[in-house]
């Protein structure tokens, strides 16, 4: 029967993993298995997947185990190349053995002796063979010429190989029992654990107990967030945007910014009141016909020993140097309808310029208006008042820097919409809300990319699709040690680029960062309060330097504990509640918000702001006191 088997492909190699080195054999493989035809002419293989590791016991086993996680997604073939020699970093059958569920040596075998009847170095390559599920596993030396001639010996029986490993009755060779192929091939009892699409191989108990990611300070995490969104934010060319368009708000400004016209305009009175000339001094003046009101239009010209009304902000007649305000001068005449002013003395003396308004006194034309850099109307910031400046100045557009567009997605096989059904073991999605919310009270603007389960290909479609629009994309769940927790992996083989996986805080230590070309990806922890706190410590100022903030980070203040908090192990993020200094105090004084369980979402909606508190190893005493001064990121308004 015809059929299209799929072929995964691990280059597992220090070098070629670090960028140091190109890799050969990866592609030379694929050449080598598309050239492959069957009696139609079709091809015979497609090579679905194919991902580097350096010489890592975890991270070979790590990226096998979620090929082959899936049993309807497993590709049929997973061919390693390299780390199968004698220098003490060859590792890649002792990582590959304990995942195989029935070794192949005939394989093995065949594949030797192909390689010896090309050199007697093949006797160097200690290759292991086998199956994993239905996924058939071969280890090829990492030599492009090895590599090949190993695949080349077994290439007359493998697709034959492929089929059988499915499980599947080929007329022309004997007939495996469908009963007692399923039976042998899962030694290890079926996983019951495994959120309904249980797989059948040995996986789960030989999973790695310890992480394989290194643990690295906040601080250290901080630094490579910010180099990177940072380093992306360079490469974006700023825009015009006309004011009134709401993507002003919150964006950085590009260029000093210059005022086109001066303000005010014209010289203006300060008053309501009366132009005058101001070497006349007081005394009795008929007031003149010219009547100057804002907006009044072309200026009239006053004569000597008359004086205008004039009222604020109106332009002042020509011939006048000063404006008396109306509480310092009497009516002397009127018109017999009252609706006008005859006479008026003036009741003191006054110096040229009085109450009036140079012209570009409050702002000078070509004076910069906001220098390049500035945060516009930032919440809680100017709150509107450059852009009314920006529009006195007679500008009607700004270059700045477009904030970055985010994405928010939540993965997980147990996760319920708002308004599905709940069942037994399923769990309302709160950190999409959580975290969508809070990315859109920074000031950002962020996408709703739904729910995601724990399915291998389905998360590496989402995030495929997810960079291609986006600058940042945040997920949560998948980062723990739980055999659902797919995420890593996959973030740590090309085209992504994983820079941490784990950072010593608490909450949010799975927290893991990854980039893909310019895109940012945040992997936060499942747990609600983990992936909120992880948020206001990275995305968000992520989310900041991509937009070009000046200074991207939240600042910390100083808080006196209201009571004793014992310390954590780990640096901790403890949420609390900040208020004004009581009376008689000047400083700020926190109070937590009970239970720091990261589960209880409770903690951190009554926290406006995370203590930053040392691990219990840093500080002198297991405790820290009421009274203490602790620092603090104030995360929302002060009570
Ligand atoms: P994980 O990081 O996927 O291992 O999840 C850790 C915990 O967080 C589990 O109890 C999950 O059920 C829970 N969790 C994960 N994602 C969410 C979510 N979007 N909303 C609420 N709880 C979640
Ligand atoms: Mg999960």
């Amino acid at each position: 029967m015809p059929e299209l088997y799929r072929v995964a492909i691990l280059i597992v190699s220090d070098r070629v993993s670090a960028g140091e080195a190109e890799d050969g054999s990866g592609p030379a493989l694929q050449k080598l298995l598309k050239a492959q035809l069957d009696s139609d002419k079709k091809i015979l293989f497609e090579v679905t997947t194919t991902a580097v590791v350096p010489d890592e016991t975890l991270q070979i086993q790590e990226m096998i185990k979620l090929w082959t996680r899936s049993e309807d997604e497993a590709p049929n073939l997973i061919l390693t190349t390299g780390g199968t020699g004698f220098s003490p970093r060859d590792i890649t059958p002792e990582a590959v053995s304990p995942l195989l569920d029935r070794e192949a040596p005939g394989l093995v075998i065949s594949m030797m002796t192909g390689g010896l009847s090309k050199t007697p170095l093949a006797a160097l390559s200690r290759p292991v063979a086998g199956v994993r599920g239905s996924t058939v596993i071969l280890t090829l030396p990492g030599s492009t010429k090895g590599a090949t001639e190993n695949l080349l010996a077994l290439l007359p029986i493998l697709p034959h190989a492929l089929s059988l490993s499915k499980g599947e009755v080929n007329k022309s060779h004997p007939v495996i029992p469908a009963a007692a192929s399923s039976a042998s091939s899962h030694p290890i009892p079926r996983d019951t654990c495994s959120h309904g699409h249980a797989k059948k191989s040995a996986g789960v108990a030989l999973r790695p107990r310890a992480s394989p990611y290194k643990m690295i300070s906040v601080s250290e995490a901080l630094e490579l967030v910010l180099d990177h969104a940072i380093a992306a934010a360079k490469k974006k060319t700023p825009e015009k945007v006309k004011l009134g368009d709401p993507a002003l708000l919150g964006a950085v400004l590009a260029e000093n910014s210059t005022a086109a016209e001066p303000v005010p305009a014209y010289l203006a009175s300060i008053v309501d009141g009366y132009a005058v000339r101001s070497r006349e001094g007081p005394g009795e003046y008929s007031v003149s016909s010219c009547v100057s009101l804002a907006g009044a239009g072309e200026l009239p010209e006053l004569h000597e020993g008359t004086i205008a009304r004039i009222s604020t902000g109106a332009p002042v007649p020509k011939g006048a140097d000063a404006v008396v305000m109306i509480e310092d001068t009497q009516l002397v005449t009127a018109s017999a309808d009252n609706q006008h002013e005859l006479a008026v003395r003036i009741l003191g003396s006054v110096e040229p310029g009085d109450n009036i308004r140079a012209i570009g006194c409050d702002l000078a034309q070509g004076a910069v208006v906001l220098p390049k850099g500035y945060h516009i109307s930032a919440t809680g910031g100017a709150l509107g008042a450059d852009l009314g400046l920006i529009a006195s100045s007679g500008l009607q557009e700004l270059l700045v820097y477009r904030k970055p567009t985010v994405g928010v997605l939540s993965s997980g096989n147990e996760l319920v919409e708002l308004g599905d059904a709940i069942r037994p073991g399923q769990v309302r999605d709160a950190n999409r809300p959580t975290l969508l919310a809070a990315i859109r009270s920074a000031g950002f603007e962020a996408v709703d990319l739904g729910i995601v389960p724990d399915m291998p290909g389905a998360l590496e479609t989402a995030f495929h699709r997810a960079v291609k629009d986006l600058d940042v994309v945040v997920t949560t769940g998948g980062v723990s040690m739980g055999e659902a927790d797919l995420i890593k992996p996959l973030l740590a083989s090309p085209p992504f680029k994983m820079h941490f996986g784990r950072v010593a805080m608490k909450p949010g230590k799975p927290t893991t960062f990854a980039t893909c070309s310019d895109s940012l990806i945040f992997a936060l922890p499942g747990n609600p309060v983990s992936a909120a706190v992880a948020l206001q410590l990275f995305v968000i100022p992520a989310l900041k330097a991509l937009a070009n903030h000046v200074n991207p980070i939240t600042p910390h203040i100083q808080v006196k504990l209201l009571h004793d908090i014992a310390l954590d192990a780990r640096p901790e993020y403890h949420r609390a509640t900040v208020f004004s200094p009581p009376p008689g105090e000047s400083m700020l004084v926190a109070r937590g918000t009970g239970s720091q369980a990261s589960s209880r979402l409770m903690s951190m909606a009554s926290a406006n702001a995370l203590l930053v508190l040392p691990s219990s190893s840093e500080h002198s005493s297991p405790t820290l006191p009421a009274g203490y001064i602790a620092h603090a990121i104030m995360i929302g308004p002060i009570q």
